[in-house]
């Protein structure tokens, strides 16, 4: 089989996301993230809530642990939170009808899409590509995985984000225009899905700054809350 046995330089150590309530972890393989999947957060971004959700990338090495003092981000003025519902992929697949979907989740967790605004205005204006916006290095934060049988209806929950302390971000899941088993079936149709993939569904209203001392917590109702800190 090509692309096994040694290696020139040694290999990148495998990204992973922490599972709650165990030693091992969950391998990476791929991160995507819905763009547009909260009708206010669509308006307070100046666009057309009707339109469809639409997907892009980050690194896989882009995932950080709770618990992690992040240095502030390269190359920005403007980093924002973004807090979302993160679904762990256990069953790969293609083109997945939305009525079997949920079959192929393995675990949820609270995530941050770390964003440079500024970068992604500017990319929004030149017509550029989002990558250096969204994938940088650490822009991915992500709490331990609950395994989806023990997680429960986490789409009738709430999600919340506080930096220091303070309320920014609130939204029941529910308000998601597409739902996690649409997310599913809509990416499996662009792309093949496998266990490891990571998809961050989309961030309600309320995104904002995130500026060097800030003390980050995501938190949605039975999952494990994400802290992330950001370095003086
Ligand atoms: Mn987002």
């Amino acid at each position: 089989m090509s692309g096994e046995g040694r290696f020139v330089l040694p290999p990148p150590r495998r990204p992973s996301v922490a599972v709650a309530g165990r030693d091992e972890r969950l391998a990476v393989r791929r991160i995507w993230c819905v763009g547009r999947n909260y009708a206010a957060h669509v308006r307070e971004m100046g666009n057309d809530e009707r339109e469809p959700p639409f997907f892009f990338g980050k690194p896989a090495d882009a995932v950080v642990d709770s618990g992690a003092r992040l240095p502030f981000p390269m190359a920005t003025r403007d980093l924002h939170h973004e807090a979302e519902l993160v679904v762990a992929i256990g069953k790969g697949g293609a083109r997945i009808p939305q009525a079997g979907a949920m079959g192929h989740v393995w675990g949820y967790a609270c995530g941050l899409d770390l964003t440079r605004r500024d970068l992604q205005a500017e990319a929004r204006r030149m017509s550029r590509p989002w990558d250096m916006a969204k994938g940088f290095d650490r822009s991915a934060p992500c709490g331990p995985l609950t395994p989806a049988q023990e997680a429960g209806a986490v789409e009738r929950g709430r999600l919340r984000l506080t930096v220091n302390g303070a309320l920014r971000q609130e939204a029941g899941l529910q308000e998601m225009i597409w739902p996690v088993a649409g997310i599913i079936a809509h990416l499996s149709a662009l792309v093949e899905l496998a266990p490891g993939d990571l998809i961050f569904t989309g961030t309600p209203a309320g995104v904002g700054p995130v500026r060097p001392g800030d003390e980050l917590r995501v938190e949605i109702d039975g999952l494990i809350p994400l802290e992330v800190s950001i370095l003086a």
